[in-house]
């Protein structure tokens, strides 16, 4: 059996598997601020639990600028 590009690429995703020879050097590590950076490096929108990640990392900053410690 042959199969199509597209076909090829929904198998890769549903096995969770990288593309060989992809663009795409890091995988995100999604939830962090680190992955929220990396969204926003590949200029792709970021998913939610880096968007969760980004904001807590925003709060953060501010606490410590107010000099609140943890
Ligand atoms: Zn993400």
């Amino acid at each position: 059996m042959t199969l199509t590009d597209p076909q090829l690429d929904d198998l890769i995703k549903a096995i969770g598997l990288k593309k060989p020879s992809g663009g795409q050097r890091k995988p995100i590590a999604h939830g962090t601020v680190n992955g929220a950076k990396q969204h926003r490096w590949r200029k792709e929108p970021l998913c939610y639990p880096c968007r969760i990640a980004e904001a807590a990392g925003q709060r953060d900053r501010a606490a410590a600028r107010k000099g609140v410690t943890k």
